[in-house]
């Protein structure tokens, strides 16, 4: 039996409808931007493997430190023990961050980031003395797929299932020019009772790679500072170069208190969790009271082997041959919006750094189970290609290593399909 049916006896897979989803594709190596099946058949990963990805596939600079690392030390616990990578990646990662987040705060992946955070809100205001519990998020938002990072994210069909079990969320729009000083009255009468707002910086990802301007989400800011109300800001996917800047917070004037980050960190090699905030928020927990403790770990918090590899994708980080790749992409994406943009079959196309979105005119469907999802996700696939449509939006995030041509073919591709489907 080949993978794809030995997977079919055992597996069950993640956002999958397993009656009816096709036979998941069996992939035995990466290179580059490339990915390749067990029959040797090359795909372009035009979503960095769910947005994860920054410097290709199975890299020999950190696959490199990631074995050095497991022939040293491979895990340890984290309370009451600590480690060279650990330490080694807050410091140089809190260096680059908005210069008032201080401390970290490590655990598994992007959810878990996210819980993190939030705790962090919550029993801040706890700690205070205040009666603070409400949380403020955007419309379509998402955080994650944990309960409470479901639950500061939009209700879509993803969290039906689970609605009525969520805690309420006071859910606000993304800011523009003429919602803005609405949005600014909804966070002061609320402020009272709020114990933070969370937002994705510049990009709402899973919502469809939405977009809004960083000059509003800087006076929604700025408001909820002088109403002190706290602010996390989730670059679980915007962090490391996805908006062209080394966070999407780099654009705004105004700092977030809390930061969350995962997907990139360690260059899509494993997962790790990483949550900072700024030493006024670290304080309210110094105390004698245990009771007052951060009551949260686990078990594989600040692995060595993961902060290994987060090191030594930060080293390929921050080489100038990135930023090159970065602005290259950037500059070939807004080329090829403005080649597409006035089709008949566009109906919106928007760009924020390495990230290219196409809405699709679907006529009247406009839900994410529309039949065109299917379509297009196998037509590339077919082609080579691994562009995931979210509904009826297509969207391209490479990784950054990917070359012009392999860019060029991706697009062509797109232009097809415009034409066959
Ligand atoms: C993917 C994502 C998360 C959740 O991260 P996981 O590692 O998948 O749990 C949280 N926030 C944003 C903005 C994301 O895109």
């Amino acid at each position: 039996m080949n993978l794809t049916e030995r997977d079919l006896k055992v597996i069950w897979h993640p956002y999958t409808q397993m009656k009816t989803a096709a036979p998941a594709i069996g992939i035995v190596r990466g290179e580059g931007a490339g990915l390749f099946d067990e029959r040797g058949k090359k795909y372009i990963d035009a979503v960095s493997s769910w947005w994860v990805n920054i410097h290709g596939h199975a890299h020999p600079y950190i696959a490199q430190k990631v074995s050095e690392q497991l022939h040293k030390l491979e895990h340890v616990i984290f309370a009451g023990f600590t480690h060279q990578g650990a330490i080694e990646l807050a410091e140089r990662l809190l260096a680059i961050l908005p210069d008032n987040q201080q401390k970290a705060f490590y655990s598994d992946n992007g959810s878990t980031a996210i819980e993190v955070a939030i705790k962090m809100c919550l029993q801040y205001w706890l700690n205070k003395g205040h009666q603070r519990t409400k949380i403020i998020a955007f419309n379509n938002a998402y955080h994650g797929d944990t309960f409470g990072a479901m639950a500061v994210s939009g209700r879509s069909a993803f969290t039906k299932a689970f609605d009525s079990l969520l805690f309420e969320v006071e859910f606000i729009d993304t800011p523009n020019a003429d919602n803005i000083s609405d949005l600014k009255s909804q966070i002061s009468n609320l402020k009272s009772s709020t114990a933070c707002f969370i937002f994705e910086p510049l990009v709402q990802g899973s919502g469809g790679m939405l977009m809004y301007e960083a000059q509003y989400l800087d006076q929604l800011m700025a408001h909820c500072r002088q109403e002190n109300v706290l602010m996390i800001a989730d670059e679980v996917f915007t962090g490391f170069g996805r908006t062209g800047k080394l966070f999407a917070c780099d654009h705004l004037q105004v700092q977030p208190d809390i930061m969350c980050f995962s997907k990139g960190l360690t260059g899509g090699t494993m997962a790790l969790g990483l949550t900072t905030c700024t030493q006024h928020i670290y304080d309210a927990f110094l105390s004698d009271d245990r009771l007052k403790t951060l009551f949260h770990g686990h078990s594989f918090t600040a692995n060595p082997v993961a902060c290994a590899a987060a090191l030594a994708s930060l080293d390929l980080f921050l080489e100038p041959a990135t930023a090159v790749n970065i602005q290259r992409i950037e500059a070939l994406h807004r080329q090829f919006a403005d080649k597409i943009k006035h089709h008949p079959k566009i109906k919106a196309i928007r760009q924020t750094g390495t990230i290219v979105a196409m809405e699709w005119e679907t006529g009247n469907d406009t839900s994410y189970f529309n039949s065109l999802r299917d379509k297009l996700y196998h037509y590339f696939l077919a082609e080579g290609i691994i562009l995931r449509p979210l509904g009826n939006i297509i969207y391209i995030l490479p990784p950054y290593c990917i070359t012009n041509a392999e860019l060029n073919y991706v697009y062509n591709k797109i232009e097809q399909a415009l034409e066959e489907i």
